[in-house]
């Protein structure tokens, strides 16, 4: 962009605060990545695997009847539910995944709030054939039994982390520790683009296929380029992947859509960018959701995946030079969109991926007849249906 970065940083975010030592052990990393990125063998061995395993290229496809019902701009949808295990995470999982193996390492660490994230590692390890640890709260491990039985099933083991709040935040931290301790022969593959560097920039460039692809077949469709682009955005992984290939056309307007939850109040939402200030968790810098004392704050969504107190440091970025625009959707918003789009087109998509659908739905009508508007739709919504009917559509 405008300014020559310093490297790990997008402006005032991101960086690694984190042991000498383990700096040391991430620019390794980064190192390596850089030089598989441009290997024959690790692109090529990574192109087979996206086509045959998880189903790439995914269609682009244009909702007819959603448009017209809405009565304002086209709407496309970057089908990232026909993913192999149904969103996005296993783009940049088995990208890590293979990253490791490349790296000698045996084992991969990970942390996993709801359970996507742990669900898609385990599927890469199972697949590449390494150990898989994932670490989750104990407050989650017992609100999502299934998934946590769906992880051993596929061979991983699942580490009850049991100190602080028993949630994601915990697992993350206890994931940290187990890596500082054990990284000649394991690597951390975090699930967004959060974390120190050169996390944001290698799940980013792991994304990246999905804009890549929406560009080109846009393209393909409609001769020219789409007028805006819309992705949820909770630690923001979907969000970079789609919007790394439009930042320079500037004639595309990009918009990431953050959980406002329940309200404006603290503990109320998981909008980083909207009510967050500076500050370092998780060693990087970023906006990050603070209670009155200036600890991270609860996070609170409808949709679990969009849960974290902060946000990937390149969306702190986006939002502070105006490249990218972040808006809030409430849960009721992002409920009526779930259903919308089941009984318009027939898809049912995640609750996270929702709350892109419902701002695209505000924006066709902004926009008018005439515009087009790509959404990234980032999962299926299967996981969320029986929790949808039982708590909000009974009649
Ligand atoms: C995890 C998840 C998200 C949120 O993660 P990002 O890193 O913000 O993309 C969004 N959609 C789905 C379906 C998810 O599983």
């Amino acid at each position: 962009m405008k300014n020559k970065l310093q490297t790990g940083y997008f402006g005032e975010f991101g960086g690694a605060y984190v042991s000498e030592e383990l700096k040391r052990e991430l620019d390794r990393v980064y190192e390596e990545y850089l030089r598989l990125k441009k290997d024959k063998d690790f692109r090529a061995e990574l192109a087979v695997l996206r086509h045959t395993y998880q189903g790439r290229p995914t269609p682009l496809y244009y909702c007819r009847k959603l448009s017209e019902q809405t009565g304002g701009a086209d709407i496309y949808l970057k089908r990232e539910d026909l993913n192999h295990t149904g969103a996005h995470k296993i783009n940049h999982c088995i990208g890590e995944v293979l990253l490791a193996k490349h790296l000698g390492k045996k084992t991969v660490i990970g942390e996993t709030g709801a359970g996507q994230h742990g669900l898609a590692l385990a599927t890469a390890c199972a697949l590449l054939g390494l150990n898989c640890r994932i670490f989750m709260g104990e407050t989650d491990v017992k609100k999502q039994a299934i998934n946590v039985r769906k992880m051993q099933l596929l061979g991983a083991e699942v580490v009850c982390v049991s100190s602080g709040g028993k949630t994601l935040k915990d697992a993350v931290d206890a994931a940290f520790e187990e890596y500082s301790r054990t990284y000649e022969e394991s690597l951390y593959c975090i699930g967004s683009v959060v974390g120190p560097h050169p996390y944001p920039v290698i799940v980013r460039d792991f994304q990246s296929v999905v804009g890549r692809e929406a560009r080109a077949q846009f393209k393909r469709l409609k001769g020219g380029l789409p007028d805006a682009v819309v992705a949820c955005v909770g630690g923001g992984s979907n969000a970079a992947g789609i919007f790394s290939a439009f930042l320079s056309d500037k004639s595309v307007k990009l918009y990431g859509a953050e959980p406002l939850g329940r309200g404006t109040g603290i503990g109320d939402n998981a909008a980083s960018v909207a009510f967050g200030t500076p500050a370092v968790l998780h060693g990087f810098r970023s906006l990050v959701l603070q209670d009155k004392d200036g600890e991270p704050a609860e996070a609170y969504s409808v949709a679990s995946g969009l849960d974290y107190p902060s946000v990937g440091p390149e969306h702190a970025y986006l939002h502070a030079i105006g490249r990218a625009e972040y808006v809030g959707v409430t849960d009721e918003e992002a409920l009526s969109a779930f259903r919308t789009l089941s009984l318009s087109e027939g898809i049912i998509p995640a609750l996270e991926s929702a709350h892109a659908v419902a701002y695209a739905l505000k924006l066709a009508k902004e926009l008018g007849r005439g515009k087009s508007i790509v959404v990234n739709l980032s999962g299926r919504g299967d996981k969320d249906v029986e929790f949808v009917l039982n708590e909000y559509f009974r009649e």
